[in-house]
């Protein structure tokens, strides 16, 4: 497999990717390994979680490097999700101990019932390239430390970093037959779907996510999906517009747009239309574009080329249906994966912009006459990731937001995801969830002990 820098077309490196009788064979290996790493206690495995964090903290600037290089995340992006991961794993070592303990939920005489979270045995962990740190982390430690086995296939964007992951495992403690890196693109995570896994965790599109689905459903294993999203956010009249555009434009251009709750759509009202759209397309213009290796650049290259044609596409759609190019609009030229920040107004639900994932620089923004209307535009989608609005007036905000299918909702944010809150989709944007202490619970089996004696 070769692994190319989106930057510039270069190609950096060459990894092997497993065959499916390898897959085959990682699969038995961890399969005969899991119980002992179940007998192990809590606290052992906690201790290697821990030092997995101090590794990736000792390596953090190589890690941030590869980073940048194989997917093209500026390197001032790559070092802050690496910050945050410590953040994320410090919430898993600080509550794996409650989510996993046993409950006592009737103490009678003669009766006592318990509920004891089991691991599940071996997860499939089929990841993404575009925060593969978190995506990764929020399925495969608390998959650990509740005591099962993981196959962890990164994506083939973000495959050097997948097996960086792999060494820090091991450097930490985990036994390599505990946590199995898969190398390889669509065959080799279809391969492993087929092994006999007791769960499949999967980050990635709806496309894909449908796939893994109906080669699961005859088995009834144990499935999640964390999928993409077309997130909208309402701008009100009574915000401070300056602010509202400079939060609102960082959360769709950020990491190029490639985050599954970038912001893909605004809603603004139609008093303020004009002032937000200005404000918004003159933040955006400053944004610093250039060589990801920069520490000063905002925006990078897209981590896939196919991208390039499927935001091509929306622009002329939209374009065709109406809207005016405010921003940008094509490709960059140049070698690598490039593509300008891009604004469109005049926007409406006809267009693909509003309807499909763009998962890039480009995000569409339509006048709307009021809270009724935002509500239903921003209801009018296939999936159900994030949704956001924008006011000063608390009590407007969450009887706006009451009113929305979506997994997560923000109140004068954006873009967001907490360790302590469950991270789930609604309708093409998944099933399941991570994150949480109900994502911990996630990757165990709730087992039934009813005892009934002295
Ligand atoms: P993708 O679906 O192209 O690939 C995801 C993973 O699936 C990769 O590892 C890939 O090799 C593997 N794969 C491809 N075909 C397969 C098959 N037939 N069987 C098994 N595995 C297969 O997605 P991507 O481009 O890596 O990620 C971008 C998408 O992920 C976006 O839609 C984004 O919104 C979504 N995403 C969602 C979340 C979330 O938490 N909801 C987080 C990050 C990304």
């Amino acid at each position: 497999m070769k692994i190319l820098n989106p930057a510039d077309g270069a190609s950096i490196a060459e990894i092997a990717e497993d065959s499916a009788a390898g897959i085959a064979e990682k699969y038995s290996r961890t399969r005969a390994a899991q119980p002992a790493w179940a007998a192990t206690s809590l606290d052992a495995r906690l201790a290697t979680i821990r030092r997995f964090k101090d590794e990736v903290a000792r390596r953090k600037a190589d890690l941030a490097r590869t980073l940048t290089r194989e997917m093209g995340k500026p390197i001032r992006q790559s070092h802050n999700e690496l910050d945050a991961l410590a953040g994320r794993l410090d919430f898993f070592l600080e509550h794996a101990a409650r989510a996993l303990a046993p409950e006592r939920v009737l103490e009678e005489p003669k009766l006592r019932e318990r509920i004891t979270h089991e691991p599940l045995g071996v997860v499939a962990n089929i990841s993404a390239w575009n925060y593969p740190y978190f995506v990764g982390s929020n399925v495969f430690v608390p998959a650990l430390l509740a005591g099962n086995a993981v196959l962890y296939k990164p994506s083939e964007f973000a495959a050097l970093t997948g097996h960086a992951i792999g060494e820090m495992m091991q450097a930490a403690g985990v036994p390599a037959d505990i946590f199995a890196v898969v190398s390889g693109a669509g065959a080799a995570g279809a391969a492993l779907v087929l092994q006999a896994v007791d769960g499949v965790f999967f980050t990635g599109s709806f496309a894909t996510g449908a796939r893994i689905a109906a080669a699961c459903a005859p088995r009834m294993v144990k499935l999640q999906l964390e999928l993409g999203g077309k997130d909208p956010v309402y701008v009100c009249e009574d915000v401070d517009v300056q602010s509202a555009a400079e939060s609102l434009a960082d959360g769709a251009m950020y990491n190029a747009g490639q985050s599954c709750c970038a912001v893909e759509r605004i809603y603004v009202h139609h008093r303020i239309h004009d002032r937000f759209m200005d404000a918004f397309v003159a933040t955006v213009k400053g944004y610093r574009c250039g060589d990801p290796m920069d520490e000063a650049t905002y925006l990078g290259p897209l981590a896939r080329a196919p991208q390039l044609t499927v935001l091509e596409r929306q622009v002329a759609d939209a374009v065709a249906k109406g809207a005016k190019l405010r921003l940008g609009g094509k490709r960059i030229a140049r070698p690598g994966n490039w593509f300008e920040a891009t604004v469109l107004s005049n926007v409406d639900h006809t267009m693909e912009l509003m309807r499909e994932e763009s998962f890039g620089p480009l995000i569409g923004i339509q006048r709307v006459a009021d809270d009724a209307e935002a509500v239903r535009l921003m209801n009018d989608t296939e999936y159900g990731l994030t949704a956001g609005v924008y006011t000063p007036d608390e009590a407007r905000a969450r009887r706006i937001l009451a009113q929305i299918r979506s997994g997560t909702v923000y109140w004068n944010c954006c873009d967001r995801v907490s360790p302590r809150l469950p991270w789930s989709g609604i309708g093409h944007s998944g099933i399941g969830l991570t994150l949480s202490t109900y994502g911990i619970q996630a990757m165990t089996r709730p087992k039934a002990w009813h005892l009934r004696g002295a």
